[in-house]
């Protein structure tokens, strides 16, 4: 089957494969995308997958997937109360042409300790931020307007009306109004929010399960001697560390030697363990034969060559267990380690939070102007290592690419704080001009 080319194509689990190695055509990035977020759909409509819940304390919460709505049990602020320090009054004491002149009442009101007797017309009450307003007052005079002589507060006309500096009763969240949705990925403001409303713990999903593998006759972990011809296994280090930012649950299991029966029996182990499998290695075209044999015997698994540079090979779809049952999907990354990076943030990321039950979260894209030109030709997406900084001139951000961007350096990718993305359809960049940016890090 040749795989969807159309942006949006529904491509459900079943109808991802098999498929052949598809030559001479490749799948632009957002098809790639496409197909996959449908076949993830599906694959949630089918399995249910990550259905499993559990209340965790709201020092664990964040960084978890809600999961229900949160209905506000109550209204926030729970009371009217002061936006200012400063004096209480009566709005309809507010003289529009001449001064203001009020009686002080003596004592002060503090926030957590509200005033329940009432003051008369022509009263005012020294009040501080946070503090209920009394009963009766409705607006609030801040302390750098008043003139206050004794017992005797005036205040010059203009620049204050009734009702001003008053925080009223349920005007952050009203009872019973949803707080947040369910799929939230619960952020630090969010569980200060669920705080605000008197709740100490939160319903959300259980962790997605990741089996995490690398392949490669070559890989060391390292810590161990490194033989002639070998190279230390950076892949599952780096995927590692991504998993763990989206708060998934890694299973590591290990180094996988380039032999059917290795990657039999691993996949065999992460099929009945996982939601997902995360492998690197061995799916470009030199080597992918016999992974393409025992991909087939555990599910049906497409092979693509997606149009992006770096990171063109790359093989998805659902893995199915010994017995048959439906298993996890699989995501097959390239080897190199920064297409194995890069290919994880562009098709890999957004389909695991889905999976893990989040609403979606994109990447922010930021508009940078590219100190140097950058060549490229259309036909592939281009993700080249960059750092980005405030620019020169003052206006905006600026970016540079970081040294040599084989797909194999990841020292270019270590040294950058952002990925220039460089659409397929895009040409030679000029000196100056705008490009998208992806930031590794941002407020979360
Ligand atoms: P492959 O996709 O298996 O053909 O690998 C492509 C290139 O990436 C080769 O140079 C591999 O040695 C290298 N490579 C594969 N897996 C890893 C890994 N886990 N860590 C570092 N380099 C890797
Ligand atoms: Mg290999």
């Amino acid at each position: 089957m040749v795989p969807p080319t159309g942006a949006g194509q529904n491509a459900s689990v079943p109808e991802l494969g098999p498929s052949p190695l598809v030559t001479g055509q490749e799948l632009p990035v957002a098809d790639a995308r496409a197909a996959i977020h449908a076949a993830v759909a599906a694959f949630i409509r089918a399995t249910r997958a990550v259905d499993g819940q559990e209340t965790v304390p709201l020092a664990a919460a964040a960084g978890r997937v809600l999961a229900r709505d949160l209905v506000s049990p109550i209204d926030v602020p729970a009371h009217d109360n002061s936006a200012m320090d400063g004096y209480a009054l009566h709005g309809a004491d507010l003289q529009a042409v001449a001064a203001t002149v009020l009686h002080v009442l003596p004592g002060t009101v503090f926030a957590g300790t509200p005033h329940s007797a009432s003051v008369a017309r022509g009263q005012a009450l020294r009040i501080m931020t946070g503090a209920v307003m009394p009963p009766g007052l409705d607006t609030v005079v801040p302390i750098e307007l008043c003139r206050v002589d004794g017992a005797v507060l005036t205040l010059q006309p203009g620049g204050l009306s009734a009702g001003d500096n008053r925080r009223h009763r349920g005007e952050d969240l009203a009872q019973g109004q949803p707080a947040l949705l369910a799929g939230r990925w619960l952020r630090p403001a969010d569980v200060g929010l669920a705080a605000s409303l008197g709740i100490a713990a939160l319903g959300v999903r259980r962790p997605l399960r990741v089996a995490l593998f690398s392949t490669g006759d070559e890989l060391r972990d390292p810590g161990q001697v490194l033989p002639p011809g070998c190279i230390y296994d950076s892949n599952r280090a780096s995927l590692r560390a991504a998993l763990q930012r989206l708060n998934v649950q890694v299973l590591d299991f290990g180094l996988v030697r380039d032999d059917p029966a290795a990657l039999r029996q691993t996949l065999q182990h992460a099929a009945a363990n996982a939601d997902a499998v995360l492998t690197s290695g061995g799916v470009s075209m030199g080597d992918a034969d016999h992974v393409r044999d025992v991909l087939a015997a555990f599910g049906t698994v497409a092979f693509w060559k997606v149009a992006m540079r770096p990171g063109r090979p790359f093989a998805f779809g659902p893995l199915h267990m010994a017995d048959g049952r439906p298993g996890p999907l699989l995501f097959a990354l390239p080897g190199n380690p920064v297409a194995a990076l890069v290919t994880f943030y562009a098709l890999v990321r957004d389909a695991l939070l889905l999976l893990a039950g989040a609403l979606p979260m994109p990447l922010p894209v930021l508009q940078a102007r590219s100190v140097a030109a950058i060549r490229k030709r259309p036909g592939r997406t281009e993700f080249q290592r960059a750092v980005v900084e405030p620019a020169n001139d003052g206006s905006g951000f600026q970016v540079r690419l970081t040294g040599s961007q084989g797909a194999g350096i990841l020292r270019s990718m270590s040294e950058a704080n952002a990925l220039v993305v460089l659409r397929q359809e895009q040409g030679a960049v000029a000196a100056g001009e705008a490009v998208d940016v992806w930031l590794f890090d941002g407020l979360v």
